[in-house]
């Protein structure tokens, strides 16, 4: 049982890939949880009832969540934290708040603008009993402040994790948990597999971020679940675990968090 703590279904769909056919390969990696995170309030609806369809068709447990990622800081719509709360409360299949953060690569309205929404929706996270799911780019430092300042409860995971194992200790001490992607196979990514070594194993999970960040095997192309296993083998080989054990540990850690079964 492999668990891909982080999807987006649909993008995949957009980029060309038929979807039953990627829950068809998923399923034959034993790939058989995928969470399908959001990108936005806008497509929540459209993305429940695909998932709600899959579910029905195939063996596969997909789970979701509603968030309003740092891109949006400086593009607020009036009503948005009620609609946030709302997909959040009413929807079974919902199991976090996210992806929410900080980037300051493409600085998305002003630091300040970013560091407001990502609080109050922590706020909306903690009123919901939710854990959150963080997107983090160049922003080390504020996001940790912001979280010492506004603990998420039930805690989160840091999406994609592309720092070093200075910052993993950080956010091991603040009971964070952290997702690696396809990025930890590739050659230069020194810093991730020095993180990734010396992680604790029950604080790590594992994701494909796709149809981004595809596995050093399938660079350049559209990544879908089903490639998660190269990246499951290649954490299992740095930590020096069998890679049984490495999907095991992943698959509870994921479950645990997310307060799945
Ligand atoms: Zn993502």
């Amino acid at each position: 049982m492999i668990f891909d703590s982080h999807c987006h279904l649909l993008l995949i769909e957009e980029k060309g890939k038929e979807l039953f056919n990627v829950i068809e390969k998923s399923l034959s990696n034993n790939v058989n949880h995928l969470l399908d995170v959001s990108v936005g309030l806008d497509d929540f609806f459209k993305r429940l009832s695909k998932i709600e369809k899959i579910r029905e068709k195939s063996e596969i447990s997909i789970f979701t969540s509603s968030g309003i990622p740092p891109f949006f800081a400086d593009k607020r719509k009036k009503d948005d934290l009620d609609t946030l709360y709302r997909q959040a409360r009413d929807n079974k299949l919902v199991v976090a708040i996210g992806e929410i953060g900080l980037d300051y690569y493409y600085n998305y309205g002003s630091h300040e603008l970013q560091i407001k929404l990502l609080k109050e929706q922590i706020d909306v996270a903690n009123s919901l009993d939710l854990p959150i799911i963080i997107h983090t780019r160049d922003s080390d430092k504020d996001l940790i402040d912001t979280l010492r300042s506004n603990p998420p409860k039930m805690g989160g995971v840091i999406h994609c994790f592309s720092s070093d194992y200075a910052m993993a200790k950080v956010l091991f001490n603040l009971g964070f948990y952290i997702s690696f992607s396809g990025n930890l196979t590739y050659k230069k990514s020194y810093n991730i597999q020095e993180a990734a070594k010396k992680a604790p194993i029950d604080r790590v999970l594992i994701e494909t971020d796709s149809p981004y960040l595809a596995p050093q095997k399938y660079r350049g192309r559209v990544n879908e679940p089903a490639f998660i296993v190269e990246t499951a083998r290649y954490l299992a080989e740095l930590k020096g675990i069998a890679f049984e054990d490495i999907c095991n540990k992943t698959f509870e850690n994921t479950n645990r968090l997310f307060r799945i079964h």
